[in-house]
């Protein structure tokens, strides 16, 4: 019966989404559940369950409904296990060193990702500090700082490098004890340490490593018998003088709810920052990946320009790039086409649009002076001469047109100028811009140049 109704929803479908985009991604749906609320498909892979997910399950569920099966949601499953990637079963897992390593000796780390090496990091300037710092302790010397603590935002390195300090050491120092987990799982540790009544075994354990590493280290904060029990782990392995590695999300001083006496310690090492993304270095890393890409799908071609597009316009942070290119081989695969910039544009145009760079007016402000050569001060302050008073309206007219201000919003930072006079300043422009030809220029390079 279920299946009947998915046979008229298809047909529905195929008039809704375009025969070509049917063949793709309809077509090759199977309904295995339909029932409390829920459809659920089979999908070849992840990418394509995501895919459809994302473009073509509202028109699913509203041809549901219209053909008497509402439902409130449609999730999509990958179906046959031999097309299943496994990925986590194929990453290592920190193991002590074996000579010293007894059956009930394991330590308690998180897998490593197989891929986060040195080999596959991409150093420019924001990084360079960072992986210099990852490199020395990876040596398996001895300590020169400890602890060392990487800190930066959101999808720019941290883990990697320190997944790639643990790879790097079990090469060079098979003999060293090298611990690796996130903060929560030290707190989850902990706690069921806690619970077990094996709290001793619990600090013995973590006392016994010769590099310790704990990531994202901020989500102690405010988990007070965990911070606790991390400081006396901490000030142990520092007195045996073993190394151990930090990351959080920002500086240890700015760690809210985290006590004084582990701020300080922290920063007894070396902090180093993880700098946000430059152009260079989001091009090196989609380069990077292209090539690794290559030998993955054969006979790809990507144009020319595509990845300078990508590395200008996706500034967020390195996952999300490097998401996007991920799923444009996988489109451009699957519909066996060059990857070409309207390809991307079409393919990504989510991601696109929520890495959009948020204007403000007062770069706005500066680039309009300095295109017309006045001051900045002059933008915001009382001059009414025309060569100054032009520029200014052609700014306001930029501020409404390229950010979501207001106009009272705008009027405050042009020297808190009232809205009327920003809703004349406007309207001047719309109204010059259709006769006069060298100001219509100004206005377009000026956008070209705001909106990068
Ligand atoms: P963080 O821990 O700082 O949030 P991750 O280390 O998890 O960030 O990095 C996010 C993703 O970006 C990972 O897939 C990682 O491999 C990649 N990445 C980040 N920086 C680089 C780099 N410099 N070179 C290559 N890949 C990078
Ligand atoms: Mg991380």
């Amino acid at each position: 019966m279920t299946n009947e109704t998915w046979g008229q929803v298809r047909e529905e479908l195929i008039k809704r989404v375009g025969k070509n985009n049917y063949v793709t991604w309809i077509e090759p749906l199977k309904l295995s559940v339909l029932k409390n609320g829920v459809a659920r498909f089979e999908v070849p892979t992840i990418f394509f369950g995501d895919w459809v997910q994302r473009n073509y399950a509202d028109h699913i569920r509203t041809q549901l409904a219209s053909a008497g099966t509402p439902v409130d949601r449609v999730e999509f499953a990958v179906c046959a296990p031999t097309a299943a990637p496994a990925p986590v079963a194929a990453r290592p897992v920190v193991k002590p060193a074996r000579a010293r390593a007894t059956a009930d000796d394991e330590l308690p780390g998180a897998p490593l990702d197989a891929r986060f090496t040195f080999d596959s990091f991409v150093v420019g300037k924001p990084n360079e500090l960072a992986h210099a710092a990852a490199r020395r302790v990876a040596e398996g010397g001895p300590t020169t700082f400890n602890p060392l603590f990487l800190y930066g935002g959101v999808g720019l390195g941290k883990t990697h490098l320190m997944h790639a300090i643990a790879h790097e050491l079990q090469l060079r120092r098979p003999d060293l004890r090298v611990l690796y987990l996130s903060a929560e799982q030290f707190m989850y540790r902990f706690v069921q340490a806690l619970r077990e009544r094996q709290v001793m075994d619990f600090k013995e354990l973590f006392r016994s490593v010769d590099v310790l590493m704990v990531d994202d280290v901020q989500f102690i904060a405010g988990k007070d018998s965990t911070q606790e029990e991390f400081f006396h782990t901490f000030n142990a392995l520092v007195d045996q003088n073993k190394q151990i590695v930090i990351s959080a999300d920002r500086a240890p001083g700015e760690i809210k709810d985290l006590e004084e006496r582990i701020k300080s310690r922290l920063q007894c090492g070396l902090v180093v920052d993880l700098h946000p993304t430059d152009y260079e270095l989001r091009l090196g890393i989609l380069q990077q990946k292209v090539d690794h890409y290559r030998s993955q799908y054969r006979g790809l071609v990507i144009a020319d320009g595509v990845l300078e597009f990508l590395a200008h316009r996706i500034t967020t942070n390195v996952r999300v790039l490097e998401g996007a290119l991920t799923r444009l081989f996988a489109f451009a695969s699957l519909v066996g086409r060059e990857i070409t910039l309207d390809l991307a544009q079409d393919c990504l145009a989510d991601i696109l649009r929520s890495s959009d760079r948020k204007l403000s007016i007062e770069e706005i402000q500066r680039k309009v002076a300095e295109h017309y050569n006045i001051r900045l001060s002059d933008m915001i302050g009382p001059k009414r001469l025309r060569t100054i008073a032009r520029p200014r309206q052609v700014a306001m007219y930029l501020a409404k047109q390229l950010t979501p201000r207001s106009l009272p919003e705008i009027g405050r930072r042009f020297g808190g100028r009232d809205h009327t006079t920003i809703m004349h300043g406007v309207r001047k422009i719309e109204e010059l811009m259709t006769t006069d030809s060298q100001l219509a220029d100004d206005l377009q390079l000026l956008r070209r140049l705001l909106q990068g």
